[in-house]
């Protein structure tokens, strides 16, 4: 076995899980099963080395320089990468360079600008479970961020679900689903709900990385403190041994490189609002649509951000309303100020878009893995900063805001001293650190010069000293620098010059002083490279003692940022200010759908009203044809709420919010009929579920609820629904309900609470136009065949429906339903009269089912269905 190949397998026995990527010269290889896995995952050639005497292994490689985007591929295919390096110069060792794992790349751990999103957090969390309550932690390595919080272990689910982490630690026996088990023994429960969400990369652990005594330690002696009592969370075991995990696992990951974090957050879930998976994909805060593209999303809306950071928080923030009206009204009075004042808005954009990445190039800086670019953008960052902090001005509503953007100035000052204004190469190239920074960088760089400008000149100055015309400068690997002759040229050749090589037509000489300056750039070259390179690092080792100020500031940078977009859309789109109460009345003055409103051409949006309130509006049934703007209003009411608890003004004329600790949404018969399962029971465990959660301060918002089954049982269950929300005593909460049962607008003769409002259409010639306006009353028919003539039905369906429902309308008389003719003698017969099936079979053959769109062919057999079901009770 080669000494390669020993060393190799030393390093692989301690990554056993990881691929090891093996730094070769300039290459990356994998071997054996690794090499394998890498060929097949990356599409690379699959070669095999000779390792020894009868050792042939398979190996697969990628250029080093390519890293990143292999890296890429594997981390995003769920690998876990080692990343081996060479610690010895190849140049400087004798016999075996040394070689050993730098890092190991994971999902919630990457760091490499390629392999991140811009506008998103990475985060790598760790949940630990013990007798019904949980601790979570999570961090984002590449900012910094860290926190960590204490929750009922129900609670885990959602919480994961807001942060949305790339990799979740959890330790290894928990993983089996039940205490005790033996792995392949099937678990007599189905495993813990949040470990089965898809998206989440879950990790195993060895226990003892959660013992809480390990873990305390490591949070002291990362952050070089004595108490927990700094972070408040010296009672709080959970999440200390969540937030503990992290520490190890990075430094398992990181190695020594591992950036400070910035202090341990401890926050409460209390603080915000609660949203499931659901209510954010029927609201499209983050994706719409069935392509889940982003292009049509709440926050595409709402995000104008400037910055990566900014656009990070106010995703964020999105993602985790408060509940605080202190809170809200704080970020309400800064997007005020903006709002009020277009020159400051201006004037902080501005400065904005001058400000990089701070948090990532810091933990860049800190990892010892940034560019000289770096360290500009953040020299003019922090200077942008600094012009930020003048545009927001010193006003009441945005004092609180000043002391988070205090400026760093030590920063700047040093990388205006040390580094070079455009630098030039990587450190070590001699155009990184700034003349004058260095007295023994700027000899040396003096004299590499010197050297250079005499072997520049020494050609002129030789071909005149000899008279030889041809003679010429050169250099080659072997000899270095020489002067070459021609042979014509080799009398003249003076004495001084020490023939080194013959040629077919020539000689080559070197002569002392030639040698003499070549040494001198030569070692002027090494020195340079040497001193620059530890120059930059000391210049950065400097500045990561700035880090905490920079993180502090970045997180400064990024509220102004995500408040100022709030700003500046609320001026584009014509948003207000709404006044948020703690009493539990919404009253929303013209509302608009903040997305829907920009699909339509400029001023076609109708806007509407609402009033809930605790008690005698608290439910609101609105019924309407399909298509007549139901959903839209109901989730307008939903969505303006929503952003009134992240701290936006709100599309309307005027709105007042009292808070909502909850919004829900369920929305019956989904369009996406992809997932295989049956809607109508996902309808029904999800509206369990909002009557089982829902306090008196939710929102709940109701979509067609119970039209996944037959007319009769729908409406019964949608009835007993609206029942229970608004007599349960526990319940009482705001409540929006579409349904195009009109049947239902008797439940508020009944309910006090309850109050109907329908969609105004109006119908002309056998058609309907929907006015999209809200009106006071319940509808007291469906439009169904009109909605369907606009659908594009065929007329001759059309007006056979028209000629049915006449048919079954007839009120007290068990009309039987005329057929359809012509007859079967095909002579316009009618058909007897007492054949009820045939007018339904009409119906279905005149489908015209290569038109139909799958909404249209779900309403219309909704609509047979309903047919159907009606007839035997007439005959
Ligand atoms: P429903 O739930 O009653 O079937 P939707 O809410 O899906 O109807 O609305 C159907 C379409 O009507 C929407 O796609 C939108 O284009 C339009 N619409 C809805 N509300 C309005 C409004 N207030 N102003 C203008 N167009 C609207």
């Amino acid at each position: 076995m080669t000494p390669i190949r020993r060393q190799y397998l030393k390093i692989k026995h301690s990554y056993p899980d990881a691929i090891v990527l093996f730094r070769l010269g300039d290459f990356y290889e994998t071997f054996d099963a690794d090499a394998r896995l890498a060929a097949n995952e990356l599409e690379i050639t699959l070669t095999s080395r000779s390792m020894g005497k009868n050792v042939k292994v398979p190996m697969a490689g990628v250029p080093a320089h390519a890293l990143d985007s292999y890296l890429a591929q594997l981390i995003k295919k769920g690998h876990k990468v080692a990343i081996c390096e060479q610690l010895t110069e190849p140049s400087h060792s004798r016999g075996l360079v040394e070689r050993d794992v730098v890092r190991v790349v994971t999902p919630g751990t990457v760091v490499e600008p390629g392999l991140l999103d811009q506008k998103s957090n990475n985060y790598l969390a760790a949940v630990v479970e013990e007798n019904g309550w949980a601790g979570l932690a999570w961090v984002d390595v590449t900012t910094g961020e860290f926190s960590a919080t204490q929750l009922e272990a129900a609670g885990i689910g959602l919480e994961l679900e807001r942060i949305a982490p790339a990799e979740v630690l959890a330790p290894a026996g928990e993983l089996l689903g039940n205490n005790g088990e033996l792995p392949g023994e099937p678990p007599t429960d189905p495993p813990g709900g949040w470990r089965e969400t898809p998206r989440s990369n879950i990790t195993a652990v060895d226990s003892a990385a959660f013992d809480l005594n390990t873990c305390r330690e490591a949070i002291l002696s990362h952050y070089g403190i004595l108490s927990l009592e700094s972070f408040g969370c010296d009672n709080l075991p959970l999440a200390v041994r969540a937030a503990g995990a992290i520490l190890a696992y990075l430094t398992s990951t990181h190695k020594a490189n591992l950036p400070r974090l910035s202090p341990l957050g401890i926050y409460s879930t209390g603080a915000y609002m609660a949203l499931d998976p659901q209510t954010k994909q029927n609201l499209e805060l983050f994706q719409a649509g069935r392509g889940h593209s982003s292009e049509h999303s709440l926050l595409a809306v709402l995000d104008q951000t400037r910055t990566a950071m900014g656009a990070r928080l106010l995703r964020r923030w999105l993602g985790q309303p408060l509940l605080d009206p202190v809170d809200l009204n704080q970020r309400l009075d800064v997007v005020d100020s903006f709002h009020a004042d277009g020159f400051r808005r201006a004037s902080a954009t501005a400065a904005l878009s001058r400000i990089a990445d701070l948090e990532r190039i810091v933990g860049r800086i800190q990892a010892g893995a940034s560019p000289p670019r770096d360290l500009i953008a953040l020299k003019t960052g922090l200077a942008a900063a600094g012009e930020l902090v003048d545009s927001i001005g010193d006003s009441a509503a945005t004092a609180w805001l000043r002391p988070q953007l205090a400026p760093v100035s030590e920063a700047p000052a040093l990388i205006a001293e040390a580094i070079a204004d455009e630098p030039t190469g990587n450190p070590g190239e001699g155009g990184v650190i700034r003349p004058g920074f260095s007295a023994e960088l700027d000899r040396l760089k003096a004299a590499a010069g010197d050297a250079r400008r005499f072997i520049a000149g020494l050609e002129q100055q030789e071909r005149e000293r000899t008279g030889i015309r041809s003679l010429k400068v050169g250099y080659n690997q072997v000899f270095g620098y020489y002067i070459e002759v021609t042979k014509s040229g080799i009398p003249q050749v003076p004495e001084d010059y020490v023939r080194r090589q013959t040629l077919v037509n020539g000689e080559r000489y070197v002569i002392p002083e030639l040698k003499e300056y070549e040494s001198m750039a030569l070692t002027a070259r090494e020195q340079i490279e040497e001193l620059e390179r530890d120059l930059y690092r000391r210049v950065c080792a400097q500045l990561s003692e700035s880090a905490e100020a920079i993180q502090r500031l970045a997180r400064g940078v990024a509220q102004a940022d995500a408040l100022a977009s709030l700003a500046s859309v609320a001026v584009a789109n014509r948003y207000v200010r709404p006044a948020i109460g703690r009493g539990h009345e919404i009253r929303i003055k013209e509302g608009r759908h903040p997305v829907v409103e920009r699909t339509l051409d400029g001023g076609r949006y109708v806007p509407n009203d609402v009033h809930l309130s605790g008690d005698d509006a608290r439910i609101i049934v609105l019924t309407g044809p399909n298509m007549a703007g139901k959903s839209t209003y109901i989730r307008q009411v939903a969505i303006i709420v929503l952003m009134a608890q992240i701290g936006s003004f709100v599309p309307a004329s005027e709105a007042t919010v009292g808070l909502v600790d909850r919004i829900f949404t369920r929305v019956g018969l989904q369009d996406d009929l992809t997932t295989g399962q049956s809607t109508f029971m996902v309808e029904m465990v999800e509206t369990a579920a909002i009557l089982n959660q829902a306090t008196p301060r939710s929102l709940v918002v109701l979509d067609e609820i119970g039209r996944g089954t037959s007319t009769y049982d729908g409406m019964a269950i949608a009835r007993a629904v609206i029942e229970h929300l608004h007599n349960d005593p526990r319940l009482g909460c705001k409540s929006l309900f579409a349904t195009h049962y009109h049947e239902l607008t008797d439940l508020a003769n009944t309910l006090p609470g309850v109050r109907n409002f329908n969609v105004a259409v109006v119908e002309e010639g056998g058609g309907v136009v929907f006015l999209h306006r809200i009106i006071p009353g319940g509808a007291d028919q469906s439009y169904g065949v009109q909605v369907a003539r606009l659908a594009g039905l065929p007329p001759a369906v059309i007006n056979r429906a028209w000629e049915v429902l006449n048919d079954l309308e007839q009120p007290g008389k068990a009309a039987p339903v005329r057929a359809a003719g012509p007859g079967l003698d095909g002579q316009g017969l009618q058909m007897p009269l007492f054949d009820p099936s045939r007018a339904l079979q009409e119906l279905v053959l005149g489908v015209d089912i290569s038109n139909l769109t799958p909404l249209e062919a779900i309403n219309k057999l909704y609509h047979l269905q309903e047919k159907a079901r009606e007839l035997p009770e007439r005959w």
